[in-house]
């Protein structure tokens, strides 16, 4: 009965990794995967990974290591994430990255660096793969440069037999004999194996499962893989799985819904830098549902920042600024041109023009006598110089200049922070603590919040997926 030393469920950035490691050992392997194509979020990731004392930091003279990165991530999420998986994270990463060198990634020429999308780390550990449009931060899918570092050897273990794929196939429930789980159950029927490994990712396409863990957030605006539907972990949840951290959701901010209410913003096409004043300093203002200013655009904390929008009604808020800021310096949203920016005006779907302010609120449902006393003291503030409001120091452009544009942007989700319990050995633990036998799990599964914490730390999901996976196919017993 018991065809496969293990079953993985998801082919992802988890799954992939696990697979390979557990066919070089020469395992026997059965991936499961629900979508038509292997890669999961793979295809969608900004691909940003982080490590300390990887052989690329050496070469230019960086100095820095596993226990320095493990401090800095638990410095910047306040030790809220889990101390022994960031370990475990932090001791693997420089390995993964290693390895993913020999494998020919190319790295973007200026990595390792310090990233200012998220809270900086103290020591440049952050790399990601090529990006014609990079300008400090990623812009693009780079993620995919794994997928191709990764698929010479994927197809090698297939053509070897290690590795047989059912693509197009769900997993729907696990299977579980003298109390060990022993296999899954889909709808071609029931498989079987030693050990089952879940890196089915995480659940921030499940605007309803979303809603229940954080009602924090009035809806979700997701950019994450659509195939993130918290599957598995309302699989393992079925066999008494602890579920935890979706408390410390936070969101990242410049969403753009492209297409009104389809609840979807694609990160890959257009976002708005609203979140770091180091690569792009705000030559607009932010208004709220209230018409109002609500911070120093200027702050630089990522993190306040986030926290920030997080508090403001429907975690949304309006960009606004003139003709002549968009004629100059840097695009708003990297991605597009100032031209590409006019043209969105005119379908009026995420931008509004209007050539007077009070036009614009009348096109975005605000206040118009509210929003023209906004615009008038933040000119006011220009012209003196000080902003008695916000304590701004950064005012070199008024919003004077006619015609006036008006972005909505949201605080969006690209991931999901809660996640299965897991120990060190990653096995996924129950309700009381103990361990579920035969069940282990790796990636976004386990929840942003799990290396994470209540924060974003650079790399700090895509790197543990990867070396979780690779990890668990080097460990796991079978
Ligand atoms: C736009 C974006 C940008 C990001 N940028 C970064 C970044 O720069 N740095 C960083 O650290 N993290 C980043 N992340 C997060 C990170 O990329 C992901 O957390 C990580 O890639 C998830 O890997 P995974 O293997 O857990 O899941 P995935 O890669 O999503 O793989 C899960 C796989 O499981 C399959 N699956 C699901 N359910 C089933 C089922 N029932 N049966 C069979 N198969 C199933 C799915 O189809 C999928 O192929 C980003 C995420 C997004 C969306």
């Amino acid at each position: 009965m018991i065809k496969y030393d293990l079953i993985i469920v998801g082919a992802g950035s988890a799954g992939m990794t696990c697979a390979i490691a557990a066919a070089e050992k020469g395992k026997k392997i059965l991936v499961v995967e629900k979508s038509e194509r292997i890669g999961g979020t793979l295809h969608w990731t900004a691909g940003q990974m982080s490590a300390g004392g990887t052989r690329r930091q050496k070469a230019r003279g960086i100095v820095d290591s596993p226990a320095q990165h493990y401090a800095d991530v638990m410095r910047i999420c306040e030790n809220t994430a889990q101390p022994d998986l960031v370990q475990l994270a932090t001791q693997l990463a420089p390995k993964t990255l290693d390895w993913l060198e020999d494998l020919g990634f190319p790295f973007a020429e200026n990595t390792p660096t310090i990233v200012h999308g998220h809270e900086p780390y103290s020591i440049p550990r952050t790399v990601w793969g090529e990006d014609p449009l990079n300008a400090g931060v990623t812009t693009q899918r780079t993620g995919i440069h794994i997928y191709n570092c990764l698929l010479p050897l994927w197809e090698k273990y297939i053509a070897a037999g290690n590795i047989e794929l059912f693509l197009n196939i769900k997993m729907t429930r696990l299977l579980v004999q003298n109390r060990s789980i022993n296999g899954i159950r889909t709808k071609i029927g029931a498989f079987f194996a030693q050990k089952v490994v879940l890196t089915t990712g995480g659940y921030a396409s499940n605007p309803a499962f979303f809603a229940k863990m954080t009602p924090k957030m009035t809806r979700l605006l997701s950019s994450a893989a659509p195939t993130s539907t918290g599957d598995g972990i309302f699989a393992a949840q079925n066999m008494g799985a602890k579920f935890k951290g979706s408390g410390y959701h936070l969101s990242t901010l410049g969403g753009i819904e492209l297409e009104p209410q389809s609840g979807r913003a694609d990160f890959g096409s257009a976002w708005a830098l609203v979140s770091n004043v180091i690569v792009r300093k705000p030559r607009e203002i932010y208004v709220n549902e209230q018409a109002k200013r609500f911070m120093d655009e200027n702050e630089p904390s990522v993190d306040a920042r986030e926290r920030i929008v997080m508090k403001q009604p429907n975690q949304r808020f309006w960009v606004i600024f003139d003709e002549k800021s968009l004629s100059e310096g840097a695009s708003l949203i990297p991605q597009w041109t100032a031209e590409r920016i006019r043209t969105e005006a005119k379908a009026e779907k995420c931008i509004w023009k209007a050539t007077t302010i009070a036009g614009l609120a009348k096109k975005i449902g605000l206040d118009a006598t509210v929003l023209k006393e906004t615009v008038d003291q933040f000119n006011k503030s220009v012209l003196q110089q000080k902003d008695n409001d916000w304590g701004r120091t950064y005012l070199e452009h008024s919003v004077t200049t006619a015609p006036f544009y008006a972005l909505l942007t949201y605080a969006y989700s690209l991931i999901s922070f809660g996640g299965l319990a897991v120990n060190r050995n990653l096995q996924v633990l129950d309700n009381q603590g103990n361990v579920i036998k035969g069940l282990y799990a790796a990636g976004e599964i386990l929840g942003a919040a799990a290396t994470s914490g209540n924060a974003f730390c650079g790399g700090m999901l895509l790197t543990p997926a990867l070396s979780f996976g690779r990890y668990l196919g080097e460990t796991i017993n079978t």
